[in-house]
């Protein structure tokens, strides 16, 4: 695929967390349940502004972030507060009816996804970190890291069985293409 169209990413403040959510009117408070996909530092850095809130975690993952194992891609500074009120999960599992986690470990020892069902928009795969790019999807390459490769690719050929079973929408966060064409804040999927 040609990307040659990229450019570096340009973060202005209106893309900041905070910015974000004010732009939808949804204040941190009105938070309560926060799904951590994996402890990597991009997808744990404003947990500080929802310690009010319940976080699911994998067990596998609650473990490695709090072990010694872990990486230079971890910041427990941004997670390792007292006062969270973690709720571990242990393989997949339901928050509510309509919102499914599944686990998908192989990028990360806990790994886990999101499988969401909107009234509106039917079926969204939040695939969080288990393919960076489209391409590790649709030519089933392993994501840039890996702690189990094997369970990397079980958790992408999944993905994709749920995908073609449901009819859903994969949403990748790392894709520079496919964010071009995702409704962004303030739009949103219902
Ligand atoms: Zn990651």
């Amino acid at each position: 695929m040609d990307r040659g169209w990229l450019t570096p990413p340009i973060v202005l403040p209106q893309h900041d967390f905070l910015s974000q959510l004010e732009s939808i009117g949804i204040a941190p408070d009105d938070i309560k349940d926060v799904v951590l996909s994996h402890v990597h530092c991009d997808h744990t850095g404003n947990i500080n502004y929802l310690r009010h809130a319940r976080f699911w975690i994998q067990k596998l993952e609650y473990e490695f972030a709090f072990s010694d194992q872990i990486g230079p891609a971890v910041f427990p500074s941004d997670y390792d507060f007292a006062d969270i009120d973690w709720h571990i999960v242990d393989g997949d599992w339901e928050l509510t009816k309509g919102i499914q986690g599944i686990f998908t470990r192989g990028h990360h020892p806990g790994h886990q996804s999101l499988v969401v069902t909107l009234p509106n928009d039917g079926v969204k795969i939040l695939t969080a970190d288990v393919g960076d790019l489209w391409e590790n999807f649709e030519n089933e390459v392993l994501p840039g890291e890996s702690v189990d490769d094997p369970a990397a690719m079980t958790s992408i050929r999944r993905l994709k069985a749920i995908a073609q079973d449901t009819g859903g929408e994969m949403i990748l966060l790392h894709d520079p293409d496919m964010v071009q064409r995702l409704r962004l804040s303030p739009a949103s999927y219902t």
